[in-house]
């Protein structure tokens, strides 16, 4: 048995809070950072001008904090809160976070006194919750912080899990890059299916240069002196909610993905193998000539989708490996392959003509063959 953790990050702007409550969050979920950088930094700390729960959750969660930031693609030390949940009549034991399902609600306390601070839970953020509670997870702990005038609540939920035997299927996963796709194919001695992922290029590209030209506006405007005029200001929002809308998007198709190939390998008990070629990627991304931000934020994806990804498979016990195959090399005779136009690969020695992605594939094959015939 092992533990493996998800979390939800739940984000709210501050303006949807009092005057009261912003001012609060603020200051006290800062003061949290600060003292928890100093934990981390291993000081002993105290309080006197917050909640004290707070430095005590720093020493009781240590192990769990330890757990969670080793595998964290962002490990930070943030305000810890201790965590229930009511389903249907569960008592409220006063945690510093508290989940009410029966009215989809959660109470943030220890930030203002004798008080909770109420957020309303968006219907997918409850169905997050329900689904994780229904794999037997159980919330663990939770994290807030504030950032670029939001509040951050990060929950994370844990399971014991049960590694599942592995059956003859395995799920090879091409990671390579947004613009010619993810490539995956459930493999059983031979492709038993197999496709190609890819987010609407056109529509991210299209956003992309939007901003590209508004920030272009709003520079011109800045050297003029000019961009803190109305028009100013409404330039920059635009700015800020096209590239919000881009994020968004990738980030949305990128969860979407993720969960499919999951819950694919678990249906068919597949280990998965994950041809993880981000170096490369980072390259061809760089001989596209893709604007340099464009490339950041694919790169940024993909490396998000291969942490998500890993993080589900563990979180059902699903085994996977990360493996190098080959996509320029003949999986037949062990040649160099020449590319034609079109991404296709061909064998000057033995004749073999495939797409490039199905190069990786045929290795994966071949290792399960040879593989299949060791004792
Ligand atoms: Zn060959």
């Amino acid at each position: 048995m092992t533990k493996s953790h998800r979390t939800l990050l739940i984000k709210r702007p501050l303006r949807i809070f009092t005057t009261e409550e912003r001012g609060a969050l603020v200051r006290v979920l800062n003061r949290a950072d600060a003292l928890g950088n100093l934990w981390a930094r291993g000081f002993e700390i105290w309080s006197i001008d917050i909640d004290s729960r707070f430095a005590y959750e720093f020493d009781y969660f240590k192990n769990e904090l330890r757990l969670i930031n080793a595998k964290k693609w962002l490990a930070k030390v943030h305000a810890i809160f201790n965590v229930g949940v009511r389903l249907t009549n569960e008592r409220d034991m006063g945690q510093g976070v508290f989940i009410d399902l029966t009215e989809n609600i959660l109470r943030l306390r220890w930030v203002i006194k004798r008080r909770a601070i109420i957020i309303s839970l968006t219907p997918s953020e409850v169905g997050y919750i329900r689904d994780r509670l229904n794999e037997s997870g159980k919330p663990k702990l939770a994290r807030a912080w504030v950032d670029d005038g939001h509040l951050y609540i990060a929950i994370t939920f844990e399971r014991e899990v049960e590694p599942i035997k592995p059956s003859n299927y395995r799920l090879v996963i091409d990671v390579n890059s947004w613009r010619h796709g993810i490539a995956w194919a459930l493999v059983d001695g031979k492709i038993s299916s197999m496709g190609r992922e890819r987010p609407n290029l056109g529509y991210i590209e299209t956003l992309y240069n939007h901003v590209t030209m508004l920030e272009h506006k709003y520079g011109t405007l800045r050297r003029l002196g000019f961009h803190k005029t109305p028009y100013g200001r409404k330039l920059w929002r635009e700015i800020k909610a096209t590239r919000c809308r881009l994020y968004a998007y990738l980030r949305d198709y990128t969860q979407k993905l993720v969960h499919k190939l999951a819950q694919k390998a678990l249906k068919y008990g597949a280990m998965v193998i994950i041809d993880d070629v981000l170096e490369e990627s980072r390259r061809e991304l760089m001989e596209e000539k893709l604007p340099n931000g464009l490339a950041k934020a694919y790169m940024l994806y993909l490396r998000r989708f291969i942490y998500l990804l890993t993080n589900q498979l563990a979180w059902y016990g699903v085994p996977y490996e990360f493996k190098r195959l080959p996509s320029t090399k003949c999986p037949v005779c062990g040649n160099e392959l020449t590319q034609l136009p079109g991404r296709v690969m061909q064998c000057p020695k033995c004749g073999l003509k495939a797409n490039r992605d199905e190069i990786p594939i045929k290795w994966a094959l071949l290792h399960q063959r040879i593989g299949s015939r060791q004792p």
